[in-house]
């Protein structure tokens, strides 16, 4: 497994890649690597498309790019305290079958007068958004960004950070990146809480509170299979179930439609279930989606 810390490096390595006929496929992560990271470098090894299709893909060269990216913190947020394990995630890397992985530093990334941000509007406005303004336009820049470094085929990201899926998605055919968007499902513990670098900041009780987040999720599914439409019955089922849970604070509990990600009031058509919840200190977000008419995912 080869390491680059340079866009120049990273550039020529991929080019060697290209020449032996290979597919780039791009693995972005703000690493302290987790098995919901190691399931997309594994699936970007294994050529998996979209939706468990297979691309037709020539020996992927499966780049990872580890990247803990300040601009979308927000000054109050957790940057400089986020967990950084570098020998660590070189490690998950190479077990789980990265070819390549890029560690540039904030330098390399955002050179001095860099003035260029990339705003996807709407999808932005509703979810995370309201809470944690520029984060999104930080997430589109950076990604804007390695997809024109990189150049891959195809890239891969996690439907645990559904909002960023769907930013990722519009702004790649809002700007005619010839990338294909792969999302993948959400890795999860044993007792359900979703794989996230951030849940190393919990305590042992506040591991156990954030149960709150998929119990209320699965209540949430329940119904829905049962014949609730009522979008607003749920979200306050929901509520009280986290609230029961003694979380610090409740950013949102919202049902939304898949596509707009905008609020829905009946339940008619498949609906992201999404909520975001501070246990402690710690700013955890899960999400479901539930088509009311078949199976859930
Ligand atoms: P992060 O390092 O948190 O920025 O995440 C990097 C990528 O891993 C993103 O595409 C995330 O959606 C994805 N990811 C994070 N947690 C999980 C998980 N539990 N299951 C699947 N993918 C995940």
């Amino acid at each position: 497994m080869q390491v680059s810390r340079g866009i120049a490096a990273l550039r020529q390595e991929i080019a060697n890649a290209r020449s032996q006929a290979r597919t780039i496929a791009l693995v972005p992560t703000m690493g302290a690597l987790h098995s919901g990271h190691a399931s997309l470098i594994d699936a970007a090894r294994r050529g998996i498309g979209d939706n468990d299709t297979s691309i037709a893909a020539k020996r992927p060269f499966v780049v990872v790019t580890i990247f803990v990216n300040p601009t979308q913190f927000a000054p109050h947020e957790d940057f400089s305290r986020y967990p950084r394990d570098e020998a660590g995630d070189l490690r998950a890397c190479e077990a789980a079958g990265a070819d390549l992985v890029f560690l540039p530093g904030v330098e390399e990334m955002y050179p001095p007068r860099t003035r260029t941000n990339i705003h996807v509007a709407q999808l932005t406005d509703t979810l995370c958004g309201p809470f944690r303004p520029g984060h999104f336009d930080g997430v589109a820049t950076i990604v804007a960004k390695l997809f024109n470094i990189a150049q891959p085929d195809v890239a891969y990201f996690g439907r645990k950070d559904a909002q960023q899926l769907a930013v990722i998605r519009r702004m790649v055919r809002d700007l005619d990146f010839p990338i294909e968007i792969v999302g993948r499902p959400t890795v999860r513990e044993a007792d359900g809480l979703a794989l996230s670098s951030r849940n190393r900041y919990l305590t042992a009780e506040q591991r156990v509170q954030a149960l709150c987040l998929i119990r209320a999720l699965r209540q949430a599914e329940t119904r829905i299979r049962g014949g609730e439409r009522d979008a607003v019955q749920i979200t306050a089922e929901m509520r009280e179930i986290v609230a029961h849970a003694g979380p610090s604070r409740i950013d949102y509990i919202s049902v939304v439609d898949t596509e707009s990600l905008q609020p829905v009031a009946r339940i008619d058509s498949p609906v992201l279930i999404a909520l975001a919840v501070h246990i402690g200190g710690t700013r955890l977000i899960d999400n479901i989606t539930v088509d009311p008419r078949a199976g859930g995912g």
